[in-house]
């Protein structure tokens, strides 16, 4: 089996964890446990940023004022990195949880030295409250993340498949692309991921693969560059 990639960061869409049980659903958690599982066990070293739109998104939180909407969908992220981790346990796969906002007793601060030291040695580390910063999305944090741990691509996973010419709910004739620079990402006024993250990824020349998470098996189908769409 071909790994493409020996060490990924790959941004798990809060969505993924959302069921009939609520927002942090059995199954959810069990399919992304298993998803994370299958591809470790390929090898590759995984470095996972929990999203949080099963919990908040700020944007979905007008009432309040934006700072406040992105503190709770960032404190999103972290319950839903709390819940992984059990899951991750649960099926045998060891893992260490990072914050970027502080709370301790809980997770441990990001601290890229360790992050690093933990993904040589095997385990997946869960990265949450995004970036710590409001006004940017998981997204944003999955580069960065990346970039401070030496992970040669992001794999955005989410219900999506991939990145369309235009968004496919307002077009439905939207044809996908395959594979498209940053600039034409950027050129076209694309929304499938945050602007912020494409343009940092760019400018450090870390590719970004947009895939559809929600089927058995399609982690390590990414990891092995077999589906999504390639920014880069
Ligand atoms: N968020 C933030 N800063 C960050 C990451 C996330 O303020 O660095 C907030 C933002 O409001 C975002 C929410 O947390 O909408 C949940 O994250 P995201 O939308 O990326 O989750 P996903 O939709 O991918 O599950």
């Amino acid at each position: 089996m071909s790994l493409r990639y020996r060490r990924a960061l790959v941004k798990l869409s809060g969505e993924l964890l959302a069921g009939p049980d609520g927002p942090l659903d059995a199954g959810g958690l069990r399919f992304c446990a298993s998803e994370i599982k299958a591809a470790r066990g390929a090898g590759v070293e995984l470095g996972v940023v929990t999203g949080g739109g099963n919990v908040a998104r700020g944007s979905a939180l007008p009432h309040l004022p934006p700072t406040a909407g992105h503190a709770i969908g960032m404190l999103g992220t972290l319950i839903n990195g709390v819940a992984l981790r059990e899951a991750l346990n649960e099926v045998g796969v060891q893992s260490l949880l990072l914050s970027a906002l502080p709370c301790p007793g809980v997770a441990e601060e990001v601290n890229p030295w360790q992050a690093r030291a933990a993904l040589e040695a095997g385990h997946v580390v869960l990265f949450a409250a995004g970036t710590g910063n409001p006004f940017v999305t998981t997204d944003t944090a999955a580069v960065i993340r990346a970039l401070a741990v030496g992970a040669e691509v992001v794999l955005k996973g989410s219900k999506v498949d991939g990145v369309y010419e235009a968004d496919p709910k307002v077009d439905p004739t939207a044809r996908p692309l395959p594979r498209l620079t940053p600039r034409e990402y950027l050129a076209r006024g694309l929304r499938v991921l945050d602007g912020a993250a494409v343009a940092i990824a760019a400018d450090h020349g870390l590719p970004i693969v947009v895939y559809r998470a929600d089927r058995e098996g399609s982690l390590l189908s990414a990891v092995q560059g077999k589906i999504g769409s390639l920014i880069g």
